[in-house]
């Protein structure tokens, strides 16, 4: 392929806070490269901020008046003499008008184009792009839906049940279900409102809801140059209100065959906006293991290290370089998967109380260690933890050679977490691991609403009571999904928790 400019990068303005801007850090400084931390007034003594060679107070706490800044933003790049601005995830890694602002400054943005942000920034126009490619896609409306009587003909047509979603939506925000037809008209009203209040844009369309859905989505990297490649699956299917909580890689129902369809269609939707840097392409799966295109993430993810871990590249050197103009330095074949990555995400909320956001200064905080732990954190003992960005205070990660092992030493990485003065979702996280259903395979996005029930937690109980029919059920649901042509009711286990067999609250 042809030769692209190439430019170094030798000082970097993280435009984030929290674990991702010190994961951004990391990486610089081994490269070399200098590194710029900006930060509200409410973040003055957090971490990112010591971890810099320099930072740039840029506002307030709220986010619209700090991070959210753009001009102040490339104001700071400016003045610190940085050459490249990271976004992160959240905050500005998403907004094509932040990257157009940060090349027309002269900087380099380090992430995709803003042409490529901005296409599939709405869910729409990326299905729109990517249709002409033979990539699967659920049953749904090809356009906006505005007219309430089209709509109501069209659902009927895709069939109940149905989800009405904000073209502009993320963060698992702007869906509904809607069950029946009755409910139809009350939902897409609100749905349209909410996608007006949340992202000033009341574009909605309407999918056909997979009944029984995991989430499975694929990493790619791209060069300025052309070149695409995969870096396999996530399984991203513990939700809560459709939002990630525990992400694993590789996934434990895709096989070889399967992982190397999705690879494919994963590039060619990156092919399709000319991406380059890295990305997520995010599948929705149903209980027979087909697979259909939800959206992509212009962006680095939430849960990348478990990519990380299975493939042993670090994905934001690779997003640098890229930046830089550099070639990828692998092909899809020089890319393997070793052994098995579990994340769990620690939020300040209460899973005793309904995940009510709990936050508050945090007194005593000692990290697990050990073979196979990774904490990507962003506070430390003594600091408050502000009411204005988003709660997640850490990501716990765990790599051994199989899943099972994974899962032991998350629990056992849970177990030497220490934290006081706050509560968080790690007794949450230890229930799932310990869970028959999560350990088999066998689950779909309503794990949670399936199995949860706060009292576990506030009992102090996160293992539960499994009966031998139980497990019995778990290993049938899970050959079923390996093997589904045989039930469309695989994944619906049955649960007759009781209070006999219960483990000891180990977590403090
Ligand atoms: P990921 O997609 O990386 O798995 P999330 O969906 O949780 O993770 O989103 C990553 C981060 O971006 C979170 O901090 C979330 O609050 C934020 N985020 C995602 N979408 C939006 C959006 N449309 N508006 C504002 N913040 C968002
Ligand atoms: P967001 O931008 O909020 O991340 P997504 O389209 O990625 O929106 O959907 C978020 C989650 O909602 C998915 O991970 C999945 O759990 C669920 N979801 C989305 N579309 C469907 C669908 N058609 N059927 C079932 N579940 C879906
Ligand atoms: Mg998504």
């Amino acid at each position: 392929m042809s030769s692209f400019p190439t430019r170094k990068i030798r000082k970097i303005l993280v435009a984030n806070r929290g674990e991702i801007a010190l994961r951004v850090m990391r990486s610089a400084r081994e490269m070399g490269i200098k590194t710029v931390a900006v930060y509200s007034q409410a973040d003055r003594l957090a971490p990112h901020v010591k971890a810099a060679d320099q930072a740039v107070c840029v506002g307030a706490p709220p986010s619209s008046e700090s991070y959210l800044r753009i001009e102040k933003i490339i104001e700071a790049a400016q003045q610190t003499g940085a050459d490249a601005i990271h976004p992160g995830y959240g905050f500005l890694s998403e907004n094509a008008t932040f990257a157009r602002a940060v090349e027309a400054a002269g900087l380099i943005f380090i992430g995709p184009s803003a042409e490529a942000i901005e296409v599939m920034g709405s869910k729409l126009a990326a299905k729109n792009a990517v249709s002409a490619y033979d990539i699967p896609m659920v049953p749904g409306t090809k356009g906006a839906v505005t007219d309430l009587l089209t709509a109501k003909k069209e659902a009927a047509q895709i069939g109940y049940p149905i989800l009405i979603k904000a073209s502009a939506g993320g963060g698992g925000k702007g869906m509904r279900i809607v069950e029946t037809e009755a409910d139809f008209e009350a939902q897409m009203q609100r749905a349209v409102s909410e996608a007006i209040s949340a992202f000033g844009d009341g574009s909605v369309f309407i999918e056909k809801y997979i009944t029984s859905p995991r989430h499975i989505e694929i990493q790619v990297l791209g060069d300025k140059l052309g070149n695409v490649v995969y870096l396999f699956e996530r399984e991203c299917s513990v939700q809560r209100r459709h939002q990630k909580v525990v992400e694993e890689a590789p996934s434990p129902v895709v096989s070889p065959q399967m992982r190397k369809a999705m690879g494919q269609a994963a590039v060619s939707v990156a092919k399709a906006c000319n991406y380059y840097g890295a990305g997520t392409v995010e599948f929705v799966v149903d209980e027979k293991l087909n697979f259909y295109f939800l959206e992509m993430n212009t962006r680095l993810q939430v849960e990348h290290p478990v990519t990380e871990m299975i493939t042993g590249v670090d994905l934001v050197k690779e997003q640098i370089r890229i930046a830089e103009g550099n070639a990828l330095p692998f092909q899809q074949d020089d890319l393997k998967i070793e052994g098995h990555a579990m994340e769990v995400r620690v939020y300040a909320e209460d899973p005793a109380n309904n995940f009510l956001p709990n936050i508050g200064k945090v007194e005593h905080y000692k990290i697990p260690q050990g073979i196979g732990v990774r904490v990507d954190d962003g506070f430390e003992a003594g600091m408050q933890v502000p009411i204005f960005y988003d709660p997640m205070i850490a990501k716990l990660i765990t790599y051994a050679p199989t899943r099972q092992e994974a899962i032991e030493r998350m629990v056992r990485a849970i177990d030497e977490y220490e934290i006081s003065g706050i509560e968080t979702t790690l007794p949450f996280c230890k229930f799932v691991m310990q869970h028959q259903a999560f350990q088999s395979g066998a689950f779909d996005t309503k794990f949670v609403e399936r199995y949860f029930k706060p009292e576990y937690l506030s009992k102090g109980l996160e293992k539960e009571a499994q009966t031998e029919l139980e497990k019995v059920a778990a290993l049938v649901a899970l050959m079923l999904f390996e093997n589904p042509q045989e039930d469309s009711t695989a994944a619906t286990l049955p649960q007759t928790a009781k209070g006999s067999n219960w483990k000891k609250r180990s977590w403090k």
